[in-house]
């Protein structure tokens, strides 16, 4: 099997823990900061950060059509702000974003900074729980009927997929834990 080649959209936020989960599992991980290098990837990760600042971004250096366009033939991951920039929709604001995913979604849903946390999180197909790590994270409010919930926090969905997107409220690369990162891989 070929090498895969993995984005992390490299604007603002959590790029770095991305690249060091990918390098443990022999993936190829590349640091994106300008779309041309959109054309070398299987598959690109938006991480956790703050959405209205990646969404600036993205809209200046041309990412959110680079990126509706990667979407037609390769797989996006979203974890957090990265959840935010996939969502079709987000309660009561206005902010660049992909809008490609079936999802509604509520920013800072489980509260301000004080309501940062850690849980284990039951994920549908994984035999064993996996480490979550929550910073004010959102969580999904509405799903479209292609959306498949995997996993829930508090009887609200936190990570879910629609074809080739993926898209977690938690942070999975600020643990030691690789298995939400090889659903992904599996996408791509
Ligand atoms: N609260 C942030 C936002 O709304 C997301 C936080 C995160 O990515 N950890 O964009």
């Amino acid at each position: 099997m070929k090498t895969l080649t993995i984005g992390v959209l490299a604007l603002q936020g959590a790029v770095s823990e991305h690249l060091a989960q990918l390098a443990q599992l022999n993936v190829r991980g590349v640091a994106v900061k300008r779309i041309e290098q959109l054309a070398e990837l299987d598959g690109i990760i938006l991480p956790g950060g703050e959405s209205t600042t990646i969404g600036k971004l993205m809209r200046q250096y041309g990412f959110i059509e680079a990126l509706q366009q990667f979407a037609q033939t390769k797989a996006i991951f979203g974890t957090c702000a990265g959840m935010i920039l996939l969502a079709k929709q987000i309660v009561g604001g206005e902010q660049p974003h992909l809008a490609l995913m079936d999802i509604t979604v509520q920013r800072n849903a489980f509260g301000r900074q004080v309501a940062s946390f850690e849980t284990d999180l039951t994920v549908m197909g994984l035999a064993k729980t996996v480490p979550a790590v929550f910073i004010r994270a959102p969580y999904i409010v509405e799903t479209g009927k292609d959306v498949e919930v995997l996993a829930s926090f508090a009887g609200h969905p936190v990570l879910a997929r629609q074809g080739r997107l993926l898209a977690c409220s938690f942070h999975p690369e600020l643990t030691k834990d690789v298995e939400v990162l090889k659903l992904f891989l599996a996408l791509c």
